[in-house]
């Protein structure tokens, strides 16, 4: 199939995310991607900008990564979990616990964010329904999250952002508070805090944890946010006994100049959830952890077991390469690594504040982002941003990048470089 109509067939019967089939936006037919490079069928090179969604943190076609798929490969690439386990799935928990925030202990291996999330929650009603406690059945979240597409995931998106009008009267109803107006580096006020604090006050009785993105709310307004909010809202759990669940999928394995957000504020949730960069981008791959006192809990009254169980439950080819991912990142000076791109970010991107079409730029780790006045038009700017040969997936209002951290300064410069000249034109 020649490239032309390889395009064709794809826009004839092929969903992409969130598109439509009767009038889809321009995709673009990729041969390879190497490093930070990733390579068109028609020739033209790309800088990566998005690290495909947060995950390929190394870059693509890492020989390292490479291996140890190949080599797990030779082994078996699947095993059902159900009555067995393996070398590479005791492996990777074993690294995973002993690098996790403090107090996590177990650790659940799924397919993808959104089931993470999914199991989270699930965790979270076993938990107080164990305790004889089935009433604390619903969920806080804070308004401008995203935390995935499968039912109760979605749930806790956005309510106005994310699916919750399209689904109006079918999904399970959440309590939302504004999200925290206090930015990362600033202190928490009593403004910033009080929406939580009358929220459970009023209604502890029925709520059985909160769930948010730590620091970096991601998909839905890339907004970072003070650690002090994160503390006082851990404390706010505590004293009203409501679980405390951190959404790590963007954020975990660096990305934010620590290795997990939660770092920043010194916490521990009871229940995180880690995905996206866990297999440097390889495959599908996601965990849920919990600290002890919730899974014996749940394990502790009828059925006696946590209830999920999905058939590619700690796949061994994707553990193999994430153990080989996490080992990667752990040999790395990581947070010298995100930390020189962060710098770098800052000086090259912070010029922009001063166009008329920005609204607002903010770098954290190896994130940066302009916030634009007006929503851009994604399919326009992303074909401008193609032809100055870098990959950048604007939504909304928000033009952001997120590079693999193995970037060198050069290509980082030619990305906010076309970035900035491509904003300006708007
Ligand atoms: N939570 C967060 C914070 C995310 O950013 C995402 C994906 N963008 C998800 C959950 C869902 O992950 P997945 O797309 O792998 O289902």
């Amino acid at each position: 199939m020649n490239t032309e109509d390889l395009l064709k067939y794809d826009r004839e019967h092929i969903w992409h995310p969130y598109t439509s089939t009767v009038d889809p936006l321009p995709v673009y037919a990729v041969k390879s991607a190497n490093g930070v490079c990733i390579e068109l069928e028609d020739g033209r090179r790309l800088i990566d900008g998005m690290s495909s969604w947060w995950c390929a943190v190394h870059g693509y076609n890492h020989p390292v990564l490479n291996t140890a798929i190949e080599n797990q490969l030779k082994n078996m690439s699947h095993i059902m979990f159900g009555g067995f386990t393996h070398r590479p799935a005791v492996e990777l928990a074993n690294k995973l616990l002993n690098i996790a925030p403090k107090g996590l202990d177990k650790i659940f291996f799924c397919d993808s964010g959104s089931v993470a999330v999914e199991v989270a929650m699930k965790m979270a009603l076993q938990y107080w329904s164990a305790k004889g406690h089935k009433e604390k059945k619903h969920f806080v979240s804070i308004t401008k999250g995203y935390h995935g597409d499968t039912w109760n995931a979605m749930s806790v998106c956005d309510p106005v952002g994310g699916m919750h009008g399209l689904f109006n009267g079918r999904l399970p109803v959440q309590y939302f508070i504004p999200r925290p107006e206090c930015r990362f580096g600033e202190s928490c006020r009593e403004e910033d805090i009080r929406p939580f604090r009358e929220c459970i006050e009023q209604h502890h009785n029925d709520i059985a944890a909160v769930i948010l993105e730590p620091i970096v709310q991601g998909a839905g307004g890339m907004w970072f946010y003070s650690a002090d909010f994160l503390v006082q809202m851990r404390q706010l759990c505590d004293e009203y006994g409501i679980l405390l669940i951190c959404d790590e999928i963007a954020t975990g394995f660096g990305r934010t100049g620590k290795l997990w957000a939660v770092d920043h504020a010194g916490i521990t949730p009871d229940v995180m959830c880690i995905g996206k960069a866990i297999t440097g981008g390889y495959m599908s791959f996601a965990a849920t952890m919990a600290t002890e006192a919730v899974a014996t809990t749940i394990c502790s009254s009828s059925p006696f077991v946590f209830m999920h169980g999905p058939t590619f439950m700690g796949n061994p080819l994707a553990c193999a390469v994430a153990n080989a991912s996490v080992d990667l990142l752990l040999s790395y000076d990581l947070e010298k690594m995100v930390g020189a791109i962060e710098s770098q970010l800052n000086k090259e991107l912070l010029p922009a504040a001063s166009l008329e079409q920005v609204a607002d730029v903010r770098v954290l780790g190896a994130i940066g982002v302009l916030e634009m006045k007006e929503a851009v038009d994604m399919a326009v700017l992303q074909a401008k941003f193609v032809e100055e040969g870098i990959w950048v997936r604007p939504f909304g209002k928000l033009v952001y990048i997120m590079p693999p951290y193995i970037i060198k300064e050069s290509e980082l410069t030619q990305l906010t470089k076309g970035l900035l000249k491509i904003v300006k034109e708007i």
